[in-house]
């Protein structure tokens, strides 16, 4: 069993960042009644701006020592240099997670990757700043091929302009992650998505819904005054009052009745797909034989009027059906450049076939 999966939701609490000793040793016995499996704690702190407290590094190492002798509460620090892995071994920390910023580089993941060969930590890859799957996918194999025993994933949303959260959380790239690596560890970290401790417990339920496998949430005794992330951070209390209130659904339920019609309605909408991928192909012969006219007549292969014409028809019908315009025509953009594709083949003008005299 993964060392992350000992419970669902596998919870994860603490600080953003260990300020002082106290605030480090008081977080942890108000968080050490058996509701969290792993204490975090930011030692060093990747800031946006210089000039602001950066972490109190090797010296906040001793603290989350402590915190194992006195509340047998096992503790996650971020690491971004080999020398900070080397630290946590030292002091017997006994997991470490990679930050956002530090997953976008190929070449630092891998000098982690190599510094964590043959240590046995536990490692949890945030998910990149910018919303990559590849990337988010290619630092956690990095960390597997250097022979990490426990690796999972953090999904911490993603940096964009204005909206509603600090980051997007862009549910289709955590979606994607665990189509294509059902085996790894999901944890999710509403604090960071949201950046705003009113909104932490919605996401977390939101999270439960998705079927993440565990949380990460900022928690300190006095959020309003903490040195890093103030807005988000929640209360021990208030913490153990959110997983108090989360609604933990299986993936199939108990209900039999409920997964007898589940099971009806997607054999009715299995016979859809195939009809739809049917009428596609049924589609795509016609535009075979008009690209068989247009290349015959000297036609051009995209019409631009033809086209404007297609997105009012299928967006008027859109608009009867109650659907939205946009999504429909993004499916039809699919449709149409598929089509172009063939139409260029006929003609011989694909861009692989084109040569310069
Ligand atoms: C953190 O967890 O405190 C942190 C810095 O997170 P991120 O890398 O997601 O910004
Ligand atoms: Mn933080």
């Amino acid at each position: 069993m993964s060392f992350f999966q000992k419970g669902r939701p596998y919870v994860i609490a603490g600080p953003c960042s260990a300020e002082t000793r106290e605030q480090v040793l008081e977080t942890a016995r108000r968080l050490s009644d058996g509701a969290v499996h792993l204490f975090r704690a930011g030692v060093w702190k990747p800031r946006t701006r210089p000039g602001s407290f950066e972490g109190n590094g090797a010296a906040a190492l001793e603290w989350l020592t402590e915190v194992k002798q006195q509340f047998n509460l096992p503790s996650i620090i971020e690491v971004a240099e080999p020398e900070h892995i080397e630290l946590a071994l030292k002091h017997g920390i006994d997991a470490v997670w990679i930050g956002a910023r530090t997953t976008v580089n190929p070449f630092h993941i891998q000098r982690l990757a190599d510094a964590l060969n043959g240590t046995k930590l536990p490692v949890l890859v945030k998910n990149p700043v910018n919303p990559d799957v590849d990337l988010w996918l290619g630092a956690i194999e990095r960390f597997e091929k250097a022979g990490a025993v426990d690796v999972g994933a953090i999904h911490r949303g993603f940096s964009g302009y204005g909206g509603e959260n600090r980051n997007q959380p862009n549910w289709p790239i955590p979606i994607e992650l665990k189509r294509r690596r059902p085996d790894l560890c999901l944890i999710c970290d509403p604090s960071h998505i949201t950046g705003n401790r009113e909104k932490v417990a919605s996401m977390a339920q939101k999270a439960m819904d998705m079927h993440f496998d565990g949380l990460m949430i900022e928690t300190h005794i006095t959020p309003e005054k903490a040195w890093t992330d103030a807005a988000q951070q929640v209360t021990p209390e208030t913490l153990h009052l959110i997983l108090s209130q989360l609604v933990i659904k299986q993936e199939l339920g108990e209900d039999t009745n409920a997964r007898v019609q589940l099971e009806y309605f997607r054999q009715l909408m299995d016979n859809l797909d195939a009809e739809i991928i049917d009428l596609i192909a049924k589609r795509l012969d016609l535009s075979n034989k008009i690209g068989e006219i247009k290349k015959d007549c000297n036609m051009t292969v995209y019409q631009p009027n033809r086209w404007r014409e297609i997105v009012e028809t299928i967006t008027g019908r859109a608009d009867q059906q109650g659907l939205s315009a946009d999504f429909i025509v993004s499916i039809y953009e699919k449709i149409h450049h598929e089509s172009v594709r063939r139409q260029l083949n006929i003609m011989g003008t694909t861009a692989e076939n084109q040569t310069t005299h």
